[in-house]
């Protein structure tokens, strides 16, 4: 990737916690479950949210076996039940 590239994609790569609704700059972590029956490798990503500290978690199908932490274009983001103390 230029180095233009990735700062136009920087720029424009910011994310909304599904928790909180804080819009932040994804650094997630990203990791490779395995390919589907559609051949698309699938990618697990999560990071934890810099603001409420509670886990943002999704998913991703790629051609590619190399997920950027910082791309998050069309992630599917997984939710779970709001825990009260
Ligand atoms: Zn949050």
């Amino acid at each position: 990737m230029l180095l233009w590239d990735y700062l136009i994609a920087k720029d424009e790569m910011v994310m909304e916690c599904p928790n909180c609704q804080t819009t932040f700059y994804p650094q997630m972590h990203t990791q490779l479950i395995g390919s589907n029956s559609r051949g698309m490798n699938v990618f697990v990503y999560y990071q934890m949210c810099p603001e409420c500290k509670e886990p943002v978690v999704g998913v991703r199908e790629l051609k590619d076996l190399l997920a950027l932490s910082i791309d998050v274009q069309d992630l599917t983001l997984l939710t779970k039940p709001k825990y009260t103390n």
